[in-house]
């Protein structure tokens, strides 16, 4: 027999479209999934009753007073309420109330957490989830036009703790593409813009910085201290090789890393996320490509300097980082809800995307079996 909510509500984030008199659709709004059920009229009016202030018995009370020759048990309306909480149309009025997450915290985050309870339909699993971004901490290497709005998405879903690394200063032409500059800090450290803007989003933010770029003689463990997530939205050095050295640590420490943004020639990637022996690590991208081009003979961009690129640029920035972000909150989720193994790219003139998926090696010399 279906558990039934003390306080019956009807979520805010389903919407309901009524058909035959016996008939009502039901249409979750996160995923468009939709459910149609036939049942007694007097269940599908009584949908009108579940808004948290009455209980299972008051709405079984009103439905034999309006439908006294229904034939209906008292059971049917209890197991009709039990099915809808069992498919999250109906929830208990205080489940918010129950998450039992810092007062202040828990509202600055009440959308994310509606969401969360489209996509998860378990109270105490929205509450653990969001206890672990709470908790975890955040290494983000390069905090430019990429890893800024990352920074910035990841602190509004509820990230508390980073640790920026970027050797770089801003400069004029970041007011128009950051998350963070403006013309009244140019010349300044990107590492401290972006703390600065990260702890205005929430003062319980703690950010730890380091003012260098990731190369082949870093030593991971003595900046990574404790981190739960890897974010390589560095495009210097190029962005292949530090993901490799950060990929093969992610593989050995068990971390989940993601590789993001427009880089490579790619302006709006959806970033890849690397978790240890369940997506492909950084080489197996590397073996894959030296299989698949292996004929393709690379040559040098007529242009030497290449410094006037145009790079990152705020419209396909977002894009990228909202992307990544939601990666992120689905390795939290379920790891194994994450987006394996593609890369997919935005292509802004038509807003398509085209994908090409690479499949883990099991033979992989760093992530293999
Ligand atoms: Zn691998």
């Amino acid at each position: 027999m279906p558990v039934t909510p003390k306080y019956p509500y009807l979520r805010d984030g389903v919407d309901v479209y009524l058909g035959e008199s016996d008939e009502v659709t039901f249409v979750y709004l996160s995923t468009r999934k939709r459910l149609t059920i036939k049942c007694h009229p007097g269940l599908v009016q009584s949908l009108t009753s579940m808004r948290g202030r009455k209980t299972v018995g008051d709405i079984q009370r009103l439905f034999q007073q309006t439908y006294p020759n229904s034939g209906l048990e008292d059971s049917k309306v209890e197991d009709f309420i039990g099915y809808l909480h069992e498919k999250n149309i109906v929830v208990d009025e205080n489940w918010f109330d129950e998450l039992g997450l810092p007062a202040a915290y828990q509202e600055r985050l009440k959308r994310q957490l509606y969401f969360l309870m489209d996509l998860v339909n378990d109270t105490s699993r929205i509450a653990d989830i969001q206890r672990r971004i709470l908790e975890t901490k955040v290494v983000i290497c390069g905090v430019g036009a990429m890893g800024g709005w990352i920074a910035r998405e990841l602190a509004m879903m509820g990230f508390l703790k980073f640790v920026l690394i970027d050797h770089d200063i801003t400069e004029a032409s970041d007011a128009a593409r950051h998350a963070f500059s403006n013309n009244s800090r140019l010349g300044q450290s990107k590492a401290n813009v972006v703390a600065d803007g990260l702890r205005e989003i929430d003062p319980e933010i703690c950010v730890a910085i380091h003012s260098f770029a990731i190369t082949v003689e870093t030593i991971l463990d003595e900046v990574m201290d404790g981190a739960g997530l890897l974010i390589n939205a560095a495009d210097e050095p190029y962005i292949g090789y530090t993901s490799v050295k950060l990929s093969r640590y992610a593989v050995k420490n068990d971390l989940p890393l993601l590789v993001a943004g427009g880089f490579d020639a790619h302006l709006a990637s959806f970033g890849e996320m690397i978790i240890p022996r369940i997506t492909p690590c950084a080489d197996c991208y590397v073996n894959y490509f030296r299989a698949s081009l292996a004929d393709w003979k690379p040559v040098p961009h007529p242009v030497a300097d290449r410094s006037r690129g145009f790079g990152g640029w705020s419209p396909l920035s977002v894009v990228s980082a909202s992307a990544s972000a939601l990666q992120v909150l689905k390795y939290f989720i379920d790891p194994k809800l994450v987006y394996t193994g593609r890369r997919t790219e935005f292509l802004a003139p038509d807003y398509s995307t085209y994908t090409f998926k690479v499949d883990r090696d099991i033979h992989c010399k760093i992530c293999g079996n």
